[in-house]
């Protein structure tokens, strides 16, 4: 029983963070029952030093054949004036494309130890659990035409097109169902049926998913806009939330800032599962490069150690090994262990290293 994963740091903190995971990695190698075979390439800006390129088709050839990817982060100010199809962020793209990653899965949880830290009032956030399933490779982002032209009149003219077919609709609300299942039964699809044809569609096509295959789960159909304002309001009342690329892009930032730092927050991209019952998967930490912090131990590894809790849980189905590593996480804040982004008073301070060493030892004690 071996998982191959593919490791990509990236730039800035993704390798310290990176580095954090493979301690992991091989803590679960030493204690668990699977074993981890790691592989790991350049991506990003460090690709783009050495290759010339953000990412290499061996890199990417690496990646198709893992059974995961985990990413850490890319890009940085070094990189601001590379050509537009050179820089760092390309890299991300060009994986979710070719590894059709098209659900997007961002869980907004709020650790007890920091409902203190968030903006809203520690009652709202309080056991806060919820996860937005945002559709990730169609609709305004990809839609055809876009594009600028000059008009006959001298004025420019930007056009972008929100377009989406069933079978996308069906495959991202299959995801978002199946999830609810594993959880609290319950989805909320938002979208704007009430200005969008391509809303309306949407909401009817969830419907009918819903009443074919999915009726044991409770769905709800919400505007987009009442969702934003639902999730400041009284977050709790969601479980799942899926919704297309543009309003999910604004609605996980949102839940996101609801839980603190944004050095705590996971994320998983999936694809489709194929004849052999294999799912392209990749994992990645929500924040960036984080270049003003780069280098110094003072980067927050959590977001990257609960994704790759994520990776034991969605990949490969090790829930008791994903649990595990949420309460050592969970363990390590309610002893008052903080990077300096979650830093509270009276708490004591550490950096990305030690946070690590936190972690795993939490792990051993837990273990025992
Ligand atoms: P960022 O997420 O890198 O940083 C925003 C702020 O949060 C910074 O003050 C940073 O120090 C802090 N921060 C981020 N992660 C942290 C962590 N783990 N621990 C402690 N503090 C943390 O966003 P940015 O500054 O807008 O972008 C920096 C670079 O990262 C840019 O080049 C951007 O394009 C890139 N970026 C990459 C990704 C990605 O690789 N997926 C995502 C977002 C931004």
């Amino acid at each position: 029983m071996t998982k191959h994963l593919l490791l990509l740091p990236g730039d800035g903190i993704g390798p310290e963070v990176m580095a954090e995971v493979e301690r992991l990695i091989a803590w679960f190698n030493v204690h668990g029952g699977t074993k981890f075979e790691t592989d790991r390439d350049v991506v990003g800006g460090a690709s783009y030093d050495k290759h010339g390129t953000p990412v290499t088709e061996a890199a990417m050839k690496k990646a198709l054949e893992a059974d995961a990817v985990l990413f850490g982060a890319v890009g940085g100010p070094k990189y601001a004036s590379a050509p537009y199809d050179k820089r760092p962020e390309a890299a991300l793209l060009r994986l979710r494309k070719d590894l059709g990653l098209f659900a997007n899965l961002r869980p907004a949880l709020c650790f007890d130890a920091l409902k203190e830290s968030s903006t809203l009032k520690p009652e709202i956030v309080a056991g806060l659990d919820i996860m937005i399933v945002r559709e990730l490779t169609g609709g305004v982002y990809f839609g055809e035409p876009r594009g600028i032209t000059n008009l006959p009149n001298g004025e420019r003219r930007g056009v972008d097109t929100q377009v989406y077919d069933t079978h996308e609709i069906h495959r991202i609300a299959r995801v978002a169902f199946e999830l609810a299942r594993l959880r609290k039964g319950k989805v909320a699809s938002a979208e704007k049926h009430n200005v969008m044809t391509s809303g309306l569609l949407w909401k009817e096509e969830v419907t009918k998913l819903h009443a074919a295959e999915y009726k044991d789960v409770e769905l709800t159909h919400i505007l987009a806009d009442n969702c934003a304002m639902q999730l400041v309001r009284n977050p709790k009342q969601f479980d799942v939330i899926v919704t297309d690329n543009l309003f999910g892009d604004i609605l996980s930032d949102e839940a996101a800032q609801l839980t603190g730092s944004i050095g705590m927050l996971p994320s998983a991209s999936l694809g489709a599962r194929d004849s052999n019952g294999k799912q392209r998967a990749l994992y990645e930490p929500i924040h960036g490069s984080a270049p003003d912090i780069a280098g110094q131990d003072k980067a927050n590894p959590i977001a990257a150690i609960l994704s790759f809790a994520m990776c034991l849980r969605y990949s490969f189905a090790m829930k008791k090994e994903a649990d595990l590593v949420e309460r050592a996480v969970s363990g390590v804040l309610d002893q008052g262990i903080r990077t300096g982004d979650i830093m509270q008073p009276g708490k004591r301070q550490v950096g990305t290293k030690d946070m690590g060493s936190a972690v795993l030892a939490a792990l051993d004690t837990i273990q025992r």
